[in-house]
């Protein structure tokens, strides 16, 4: 089993919140907004370890937008409920937050990439396996 070195789990997650790579914290590993690159430019340490692999950071990014969905709608029905004299409109903090859902996964698309990136690293040691758990064979 070949193991190069290893990165605490803090470290990696802060640099994966900086969209930098988890293992060294080089920077960019982004082409653009939404695309990803096949690896590290400088430790060649591979991001997609396998189909579906980004699934993880879909799920933050949905609990981001729902957690800024919460951000709108808990002071309004806190407030509305406390004070049902005050009769607040709805729908300024529906279009608040309609537009906070729309806007926020895209802006923490990258992010939720690169920190799902570190979590998975951080669950794996902090070893940047790469292929050393592939099958020989598979190696080619
Ligand atoms: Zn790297």
């Amino acid at each position: 089993m070949k193991t190069i070195k290893t990165v605490n789990a803090r470290r990696m997650i802060l640099r994966g919140l900086g969209r930098r790579c988890p293992f060294c914290g080089h920077r960019p590993i982004f082409d653009s907004w939404f695309k990803l690159k096949e690896s590290c430019p400088s430790c060649g340490h591979r991001f997609n370890q396998e189909e579906g692999f980004y699934i993880g950071a879909y799920a933050i990014n949905f609990a981001v937008a729902e957690g800024l969905l919460l951000l709108c709608l808990v002071p309004y029905i806190a407030i509305s409920s406390a004070n049902p004299e005050l009769r607040l409109d709805a729908v300024p903090f529906a279009v608040v937050a309609l537009l906070l859902a729309v806007a926020g996964p895209i802006f923490f698309y990258p992010f939720s990439r690169s920190l799902w990136i570190a979590l998975d690293m951080t669950l794996r040691g902090g070893r940047n396996l790469d292929d050393s758990w592939k099958d020989p064979e598979e190696k080619g």
